[in-house]
């Protein structure tokens, strides 16, 4: 066994555990492979081991991924004439309004909208390519004035803003994505994932059209919690392709 298959049947065992806990389906829970840092070969070994969401933080590196590693399976369906499933592709950082062309070429699934005017500007975008575009709409639960994301309060506000993301027509909003504070022990992050959930269903009530099915929270140190909390999309890197030498932040 590889190491990386190791790790991702001791990872998958892990996410099994916490939902049976939970009294819940690991079924319902999708993992996302952040491969950000990673090289294509890290992904497309990953993909071979059933793997099929990937999250990275940065367009520029996933431009020059992306497309690398569809085009590679591709050419291997071909050889062996089967049809390919393509990875689905997560955007998980902040997006300059720059980047947003790329963004929307590259990714299926955007999960890092921080803004109304981003999410005005992908939806021009989409449109312009034809294209619904999934989003998650991060939500800076913790206030910590290093992160990105939206603040749930003034609660008006934020209720104002979802507003005038779930009018534009190339969007499909699918749910809320947070980013819990570093903690000493896990089940310290959990208020911040049950705010999210709550705040969800918060959100269920002003917008009965839109269940907003996705909780996206969870990362390597703390996806139990966040699972125990309602997560249905855990973003999960170093429990996958092991440590980061440099720090993908961005
Ligand atoms: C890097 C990153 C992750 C994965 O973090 P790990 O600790 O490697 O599991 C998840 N979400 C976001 C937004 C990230 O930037």
């Amino acid at each position: 066994m590889t190491k990386l298959e190791h790790n991702l049947v001791n990872l998958q065992q892990r996410i099994a555990d916490a939902a049976t806990r939970a009294g819940r389906n690991p079924n319902e829970i999708t993992l996302v492979a952040v491969s950000k840092t990673f090289p294509a070969e890290a992904v497309l070994a990953a993909y071979a081991l059933g793997m099929r969401n990937f999250g990275e933080n940065r367009a520029e590196e996933a431009a020059e991924k992306i497309p690398l590693i569809n085009q590679q399976l591709q050419t291997t369906a071909l050889t062996h004439h089967r049809t390919i499933e393509l990875p689905t592709w997560h955007l998980i950082g902040h997006l300059q309004s720059r980047k947003v062309k790329d963004a929307v070429a590259l990714f299926d699934s955007i999960q890092s909208i921080d803004s109304v005017a981003l999410a005005k500007k992908l939806n021009d975008r989409a449109a312009a390519l034809g294209k619904k575009l999934s989003i998650l709409l991060e939500v800076n639960v913790s206030g910590e004035a290093s992160k990105y994301g939206f603040a749930p309060d003034p609660r008006e506000t934020f209720v104002a803003a979802v507003r005038d993301i779930v009018g534009l027509s190339n969007l499909d909003l699918q749910g809320l994505m947070t980013v819990a504070p570093i903690v000493q022990n896990p089940d310290d992050a959990r208020p911040h994932f049950r705010a999210l959930r709550e705040l969800r269903d918060q959100l269920r009530i002003e917008f009965p059209d839109h269940p907003l099915p996705h909780l996206s929270m969870g990362m390597t140190d703390d996806f139990q919690a966040a699972i125990a909390e309602g997560a249905t999309i855990i973003r999960v890197g170093r429990a996958i392709f092991g440590e980061r030498t440099s720090p993908g932040e961005g």
